[in-house]
């Protein structure tokens, strides 16, 4: 930044003055070239997002339509929510573009033309007058020495210099303001950007936080509506599966009829849910007689017993008959039901009624029989009861069959509500508390869990009996305490007299008074007379799971964290985990327990579920911040435990978290972790699920794998499918977490490449090894192997139904094949490239098959068709694994640009 100018040294003019006038002139130049650029940088800015506001709100006026077409209340509201808060943001985002504007642009737009726009014409008469005074002082200098003008010369020339100078002076002074004002002026308008810029990015987090809960209750909806349709699409196979081994007797009409009842029960049975629907009401499709005036006609209608009405309705519309023919009705009170063996057609009965006889044709005789029985037993009911219910459907006919699934933790919550003494306030006693305290397994009123509230989360843990989601161990908790027993936990003391207790009325000052009083000062516990040992008092109670008893121990001020030297050190804690005690456990942990305290030999809590491979415990220790990487006296954490039990739940889930956490930075992320770890936790799996030996882990190196087989692999879905909603979106977040992150990563991918028995023959192995070495691909693994036939099909298991595959089987067969995995940048697409097409025909040459063989059946060699199938490969061809090592870094960089 160039110095400020001098005016003292205007009026001399000397060169220093012109250099410092000229380096200021850049600089203002400078500026207002920037200021230029930030307008119009500003004003497309500005333009763009009212582009973008205008789409947004159309998608939230498209997700308001929907939404009104959704009618689960869940979904309804979400959406409404997600439309209003998007639709808040683009309001604020107009707000924030027309402050740009006024706080911005336009002030600088004014700047640039008020401020620096002056200074141009100053220069320019300042120039000018510099000419003046140049010219006029060489008028002056070039006088003779007689010429008499000489003072009119002068004359001239001072006036010059006085304008001159003023001119100077008028510029320097323009010039220092304008670099003064560059300071400050200008910084506000950046700075006024700035705030108005991240007040509306404040506000939009603040719009969008709000959506939370309802993120969270959509996502719970999902998953349980996913889980239903797994466990529907279940059922329907099985009750398909059942269909399809029905006998084809079954169908017959004339067969006899207990097979077919015996069949359809059998698949009743067999699908529980999707037996046809039951009712005790008969219906079914007859044929009846039309008795014309010239002939007989006979016509296929659906008949069926409503009540006391037999309702016949027309079959399917037939093609030709564009007009429905309506529904009618017999009622049965006032009819006579026979048989008909005189009919011209077989099993044919009729319906009498005082107006009409109705003659009507089943199937087989034993149909025929149900319905004559059907139809009296109608008739007999109907006569039975004077004033039947009309055509009514039985009561709870139409109720829906599996809209219990979701309502399973909310039935049980209703349970709890329900429990006696929990439908009033356990403090104040305000009929019908809304909230509850899960840790002290009490329901509150709203005024009284707000109390709760501000004790902290160490007193009292305030959850919604109807907004928050629960999970089945706190909702077991409440089942195992409520208000009654908690009560009796709480207020055993004579000293309670001396307090008013609250009531409904009471002030908040007065119930807050005593709320203090029962939970924090917990004046109206009684100790006990003899000071048993509250330690083993709380132990026991652990190994009963008994919770009322804990919550007494717990309140007597016994140490939730004590160890027990006569149970190798361990915790409460650890009981309670050696015990695979869900409720216990998330009880202790609700009290804040420490889950990071070692037993005798150095075990967490952590240490004891990775042990009994439970993953529920797992998880949930690892979310109330277990330790992961905590070592034991021989230095082996859960990890390695786990890696040494070959628990693959727990090596799954430790590695999923210590990689979640290496992502989120946290400290003490420990690199040797990761996602390539969790990774190969899933190889492990599929080396033992193939190959009874389990392959060391060290061997494993899924770096070319991609996100798909996590996702997919067996284990894991069955992990999510058997954990907890609660546990199932941390899993899935993770996942999630690692999928996103391997995506971004390079393409670096791993193929399978084998050499046939052909071309090992003819001794191509090192030319093929040859291409792959040259195209700068890392070699992974190389072996020579004689294939036997399972191991052959299971390879080519997708080409099983091929007319080829007992050949290709057979020419596979013939002699040893190399296998190898090739890892790089697209190995598996470029590697297809450089075997040719399969047909070596068609092969270019250049490429192995187009330079080395003629028949598709001798063609030399095989490489994997996708990533995925290329890590099923190797997985199959190299159940020990393959190699893990890392190529010179300068040799990958002259392979590779990064
Ligand atoms: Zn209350």
């Amino acid at each position: 930044m160039p110095s400020l100018l001098d005016l003292r040294l205007c009026q001399e003019d000397a060169p220093a003055f012109r250099k410092q006038l000229g380096e200021n002139e850049e600089s203002i130049a400078a500026l207002e070239t920037t200021m230029k650029a930030l307008i119009k940088l500003a004003k497309a800015g500005v333009e763009l997002a009212n582009e973008l506001s205008a789409k947004q709100s159309q998608l939230a006026a498209e997700l308001t339509n929907f939404s009104n077409q959704d009618g689960d209340p869940i979904v309804v509201t979400a959406l409404q929510k997600f439309s209003k808060s998007i639709a808040d943001v683009e309001r604020s985002r107009n707000m924030l573009q027309s402050h740009i504007r006024d706080m911005f642009i336009e002030p600088m737009e004014k700047f640039v033309r008020e401020e620096i726009g002056p200074v141009k014409d100053m220069r320019k008469r300042f120039e000018k007058a510099s000419d003046e005074v140049d010219g006029a002082l060489n008028r002056y200098m070039a006088k003779k020495t007689k010429d008499t003008n000489i003072e009119e010369a002068a004359a001239e020339l001072a006036i010059a210099r006085k304008d001159l100078h003023a001119r100077s002076l008028e510029y320097s002074i323009k010039m220092n303001d304008l670099q003064a004002r560059k300071k400050f002026e200008f910084m506000e308008f950046i700075l006024a950007y700035m705030y108005t810029d991240s007040a509306f990015y404040h506000q939009s987090y603040e719009f969008l936080r709000e959506l939370d809960p309802y993120m969270r209750d959509l996502t719970g909806l999902l998953q349980d509506s996913r889980q239903r349709h797994d466990e529907d699409t279940q059922d329907n196979i099985l009750f398909q599966n059942a269909c399809a081994n029905r006998k084809l007797s079954s169908y017959n009409p004339l067969s006899t009829a207990d097979e077919s009842t015996e069949a359809v029960e059998d698949i009743a049975n067999a699908t529980n849910q999707l037996s046809s629907p039951k009712s005790s009401q008969k219906s079914g499709y007859l044929y009846k007689r039309n008795s014309g005036r010239v002939m007989q006609t006979w016509t296929k209608r659906f008949f069926s017993v409503e009540g006391e009405n037999l309702v016949c309705a027309p079959a399917r519309l037939s093609k030709f008959s564009r007009e429905e023919e309506p529904e009618s009705s017999i009622n049965l009170r006032v009819c006579t039901i026979k048989a008909a063996p005189n009919a011209d057609r077989r099993n044919c009965f009729e319906v009498i009624s005082p107006m009409k006889v109705f003659t009507l044709q089943a199937e087989n005789e034993k149909s025929m029989m149900d319905w004559i029985q059907q139809l009296k037993s109608a008739n007999q009911a109907a006569l039975n009861f004077p004033k039947a219910h009309g055509s009514e459907h039985e009561d709870g006919h139409h109720t829906q069959q599996n809209a219990t699934n979701t309502a399973s933790n909310s039935e049980l919550l209703k349970q709890v509500i329900k429990m006696q003494g929990n439908e009033c306030c356990a403090d104040c006693n305000s009929p019908d508390p809304q909230w509850a305290s899960i840790n002290l397994g009490i329901t509150l009123c709203i005024e009284c869990s707000g109390i709760h509230r501000s004790l902290g989360v160490h007193v009292s843990k305030v959850r919604s009996l109807t907004l928050d989601r629960w999970e089945i161990e706190t909702i077991e908790i409440m089942l195992q305490l409520g208000n009654i027993r908690a009560n009796d936990v709480f207020l055993t003391s004579s000293s309670q007299s001396q307090f008013q207790p609250i009531t409904s009325e009471s002030t908040r000052s007065e119930k807050a008074a005593y709320i203090t009083e029962k939970y924090v000062t917990k004046s109206f516990v009684t100790l006990p007379d003899e000071a048993e040992s509250m330690a083993v008092a709380l132990w026991s109670a652990v190994e009963e799971t008994n919770l009322v008893e804990i919550l007494r121990q717990l309140a007597l001020g016994a140490n939730i964290n004590f160890r027990n030297e006569d149970e190798g050190g361990c915790t409460p804690l650890h009981l309670a985990i050696k015990r695979s005690d869900d409720i216990c456990t998330e009880f202790l942990l609700q009290w804040f327990c420490d889950p990071n305290i070692t037993d005798d030999n150095g075990w967490t809590a952590l240490h004891h579920a990775v042990q009994l491979n439970n993953s529920r415990l797992v998880l949930t220790l690892l979310k109330r911040h277990a330790k992961a990487d905590f070592q034991d006296k021989d230095g082996k954490t859960p990890l390695d435990i786990a890696v040494e039990l070959q628990h693959v739940q727990s090596v799954t889930i430790l590695r999923l978290f210590a990689f979640d956490r290496s992502q989120n930075g946290s400290p003490g992320a420990n690199s040797d972790f990761g996602f390539r770890e969790a990774m190969s936790s899933f190889a492990i799996q599929n080396a033992t699920f193939r190959n009874s030996h389990p392959a060391s882990q060290s061997n494993v190196d899924l770096r070319a794998s991609v996100p798909k087989p996590i996702l997919l692999d067996d284990q894991n879905a069955n992990l999510l499918r058997r954990s907890d909603p609660k546990d199932r979106i941390c899993l899935l977040g993770l996942l999630f977490v690692s999928s996103v992150s391997f995506f971004t990563s390079l393409n670096m991918e791993r193929t399978y490449i084998m050499v046939k028995p052909d071309g090992v023959e003819r001794g191509l192995v090192g030319e093929i090894i040859k291409r792959f070495e040259n195209r700068g691909y890392q070699l992974l693994a190389l072996q020579l192997l004689t294939p036997t036939k399972e191991h052959l099909e299971q390879h080519y298991a997708d080409l099983k139904a091929k007319p080829f595959f007992p050949g290709l089987i057979q020419y596979m067969l013939s002699g040893p094949v190399v296998g190898m995995v090739w890892a790089g940048k697209d190995a598996v697409k470029t590697g297809r490239k450089m075997l040719g097409e399969t047909n070596p025909l068609a092969s270019a040459p250049g490429t192995i098959r187009g330079d080395y063989c003629i028949e598709v059946g001798r063609n030399i060699c095989h490489g994997s068709d996708s990533v995925e199938s290329a890590e099923k490969e190797i997985a199959l061809w190299f159940p020990q694994g393959v190699a893990d090592y890392q190529r010179n870094k300068s040799l990958t960089q002259l392979i590779y640009e990064n």
